[in-house]
């Protein structure tokens, strides 16, 4: 290893390569790190944090509502400044941004302001931002450049804006129109929808997040719908134009949307551009995510990857997890630590919808497939909180429960504090709870979540 500059070289400072390069350093090995945006990638800038900021914004407008049917007495109508919002996320982004930073000048790591690319298996150039351009060898070189919003070819494209924009929009949107129809497209309709904006939501197919249990899809769809968000399904945009400072959008079935923004949520694409994947010989995968084996290697040895660039779940807590195994696999763990391993089974979810969903496991559709004979447990109720706020929101709480074995392989919920809820019973899950035990477990009153473990059947098969 003495013959090369490094012996990890980190392609991107986001979650997986802050991590990777942390922990590698934390081992003593010479890490070097280039990052050509801000530190903490896609989740710090403009992914999750900023994301859970505006959702936080937007609760307060229910919260506004809802206090009056608990006797508060608020004085007019409280309005959002748009400006203030900003400024703050902005600032508490900044300070975040220079949290990693210390984290990398903690850990020993040589970090680069600036664009990497492949020369060879053991060589990366970097392009500095203050115009030096430099190569580093390195024993191993780890990719893990994430992803950028992707919007499919159509007129007036240049007219929408993606989820990279839509943090900093100059002027708040009051009218709003939202294309897709999964996490990013759910959860920003109902943020925008929350913080004022009038929002229209076109989704191409029948449902909603595809791949989400079916009855947690019509059930959040139609609590989005009850909030105010306008959700048009089997909907397709033909073109965009500029009218008048705003956005004619005109939909296939011959009508037309008028809009103050477009937002463009229809997937993500891994960053592989200029990366020099093909001067190295890394092979990429169908949709153009890097393809790896189980210990994240490439088709080059040497080469790692892993991350929304391997494209395998596109979330933080994934990428934080694939980095830590792939540091054990190459440099050993930490003393008395065993060696972590990546499993993908149960990894909980969360999409910050208004109510949002929280989900572990299985969907019905999937488990029954995986399992034949499954038993559903559900209730949807309306939560002692509205009983006074006057709002008719519900929740749902749904478990599904392998028939032979009495494991529960899927646990679902609609309603406030979902993904908080869910955490802990994703680790009841990945210890292979039964149904016997969900059910021998007391409950904390008055909650929601007790609701899990009072749950009855409602169907089998
Ligand atoms: P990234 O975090 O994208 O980091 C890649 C880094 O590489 C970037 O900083 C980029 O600038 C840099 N880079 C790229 N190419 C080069 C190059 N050639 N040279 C140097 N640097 C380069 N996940 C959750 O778990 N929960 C959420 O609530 C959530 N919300 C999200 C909301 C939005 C709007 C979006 C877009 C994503 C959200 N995600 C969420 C997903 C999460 O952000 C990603 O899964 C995660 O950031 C992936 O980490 P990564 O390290 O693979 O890539
Ligand atoms: P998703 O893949 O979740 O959703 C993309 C949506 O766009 C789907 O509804 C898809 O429809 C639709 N779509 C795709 N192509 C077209 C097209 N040509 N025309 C019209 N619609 C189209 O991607 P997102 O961008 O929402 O998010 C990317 C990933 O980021 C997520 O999968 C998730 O892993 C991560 N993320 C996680 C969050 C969290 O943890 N809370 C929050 C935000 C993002 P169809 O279903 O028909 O294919």
């Amino acid at each position: 290893m003495a013959d090369f500059d490094f012996d990890l070289f980190v392609i991107g400072g986001g979650s997986g390569g802050v991590r990777a390069a942390r922990f590698a350093g934390q081992r003593g090995v010479r890490v070097g790190m280039a990052e050509s945006g801000r530190m903490g990638g896609t989740c710090v800038n403009v992914g999750c944090i900023p994301k859970k900021l505006y959702s936080y914004a937007a609760e307060y407008a229910e919260g506004f509502a809802d206090a009056r049917g608990y006797g508060w007495n608020i004085p007019g109508e409280p309005a959002l400044d748009w400006d203030t919002l900003k400024r703050n996320r902005a600032q508490s982004i900044a300070n975040l941004n220079a949290i990693y930073e210390n984290l990398m000048t903690g850990a020993k790591v040589d970090r680069m302001q600036g664009h990497a690319s492949l020369v060879d298996a053991h060589t990366v150039q970097v392009r500095h931002d203050d115009g030096r351009v430099t190569q580093h060898s390195a024993a191993a070189i780890l990719i893990a450049t994430g992803g950028t919003p992707w919007v499919p070819e159509l007129p007036g494209r240049e007219l929408a804006v993606t989820s990279d924009d839509i943090f900093d929009l100059p002027r708040f949107p009051r009218r709003l129109a939202v294309v897709g129809g999964g996490y990013i497209a759910c959860e920003f309709a109902s943020i925008f929808h929350g913080m004022g904006s009038t929002v229209t939501l076109l989704y191409r197919g029948e449902q909603v997040l595809r791949g989400f249990d079916g009855e947690v899809r019509n059930f959040a769809a139609e609590e989005m719908r009850k909030a105010g968000v306008d959700i048009r399904v089997r909907a397709g945009v033909e073109r965009i134009e500029a009218v008048d400072g705003a956005r004619r959008m005109h939909l296939r079935d011959g009508t037309t949307l008028d809009a103050d923004v477009v937002l463009y949520a229809t997937g993500r694409r891994a960053n592989t551009e200029g990366l020099g994947l093909d001067a190295a010989g890394v092979r990429q995968s169908e949709g153009g995510t890097i393809a790896v084996d189980a210990h994240f290697a490439t088709s080059v040895p040497g080469i790692y990857a892993l991350g929304d660039v391997v494209g395998r779940m596109e979330l933080t807590p994934v990428a934080l997890a694939e980095a830590m195994a792939l540091v054990d696999h190459l440099y050993g763990p930490l003393p008395g630590k065993p060696a972590r391993a990546m499993d993908y089974a149960n990894i909980p979810t969360a999409v910050f919808t208004h109510p949002p969903i929280g989900t572990v496991g299985l969907s019905e559709e999937a488990a029954r497939e995986k399992h034949g004979a499954v038993r559903i447990y559900r209730s949807d109720f309306r939560p002692l909180r509205h009983s006074l706020s006057g709002r008719s929101e519900r929740t749902m709480v749904k478990l599904i429960v392998e028939d032979a074995t009495d494991r529960v392989v899927g646990a679902h919920m609609v309603g406030a504090e979902a993904g908080e809820i869910i955490q802990g019973f994703a680790v009841a899950l990945k210890c292979g709870a039964t149904k016997a035990q969900f059910d021998a477990t007391i409950g904390i009153h008055p909650t929601s979540a007790e609701e899990f473990v009072t749950l009855r059947e409602v169907a089998r098969t």
